[in-house]
């Protein structure tokens, strides 16, 4: 659809200023709305610590970040993105995206933890032994801007339908919002299933919480399984 292209031009016309308050408000309703779905469905555990402010700030601000050099790529033509819509190209870029964003950062969040000095950037994650809602955005800002310039490079490598890539932003919100319940929303056939097993649930991420050697993808349960530290 040109619409959408034509759109994103457009909206480029508002100048650097206008668009970085623009993505920044952006970011901070998913937040707002992430927060939301945890007070929905459980409302008890979601609960705001006030030490936690500069580090869901921080990762707000990188996101925004992230958000308008994205968007300037596109702008400059070295995100390419395809705007024709068809079942096969939507579906084949959706799971090729999703697989690669995985992997890559099961790679990072796996050698986060490996190395000492990298370690101490994560460990503020991981103070959140019980996790809530807020737990997804406890990040030092240098692993949010690692996990982003993963995200630009894989869209910058290949072009990728704009539909899969809207869908797998959702996704990929939906599955950090997902992961730090403490309710699980995941039928209880789901782990078990031969069909749903691959794919990761709140109590996966849970144990990663509890056991930080276990537990590293985010979307699936297959490479935690190829490298053994499956729980
Ligand atoms: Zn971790
Ligand atoms: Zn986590």
């Amino acid at each position: 659809m040109i619409q959408i292209k034509d759109w994103l031009y457009h909206l480029n016309s508002f100048g650097d200023f206008n668009l970085l308050w623009i993505f920044f408000i952006e970011n901070l309703l998913l937040i707002v709305l992430s927060v939301f779905v945890g007070l929905i469905i459980e409302f008890q555990n979601t609960v705001f610590n006030k030490k936690d402010f500069k580090w869901i700030f921080s990762t707000l601000v990188c996101n925004t970040l992230v958000t308008f050099i994205g968007f300037k790529l596109f702008i400059l033509n070295y995100i390419q993105l395809s705007f024709e819509f068809s079942i096969p190209s939507f579906l084949v870029d959706l799971l090729w995206i999703t697989l690669a964003m995985d992997f890559l950062m099961f790679v990072f969040h796996y050698f986060i933890h490996k190395l000492k000095w990298f370690y101490t950037l994560h460990k503020h994650h991981h103070l959140h032994i019980e996790t809530n809602v807020y737990s997804l955005y406890v990040l030092h800002p240098i692993e949010t801007l690692v996990f982003g310039t993963l995200w630009l490079i894989v869209i910058m490598l290949f072009d990728f339908n704009f539909y899969s890539l809207s869908i797998y932003l959702i996704l990929n919100l939906t599955y950090g919002i997902l992961g730090h319940l403490k309710v699980d929303v995941f039928p209880k056939f789901w782990s078990k299933n031969s069909l749903t097993k691959w794919i990761s649930t709140t109590t996966f991420h849970n144990h990663h919480h509890k056991d930080e050697e276990k537990n590293f993808g985010f979307y699936f349960t297959f490479w935690d399984k190829i490298f053994k530290t499956y729980k």
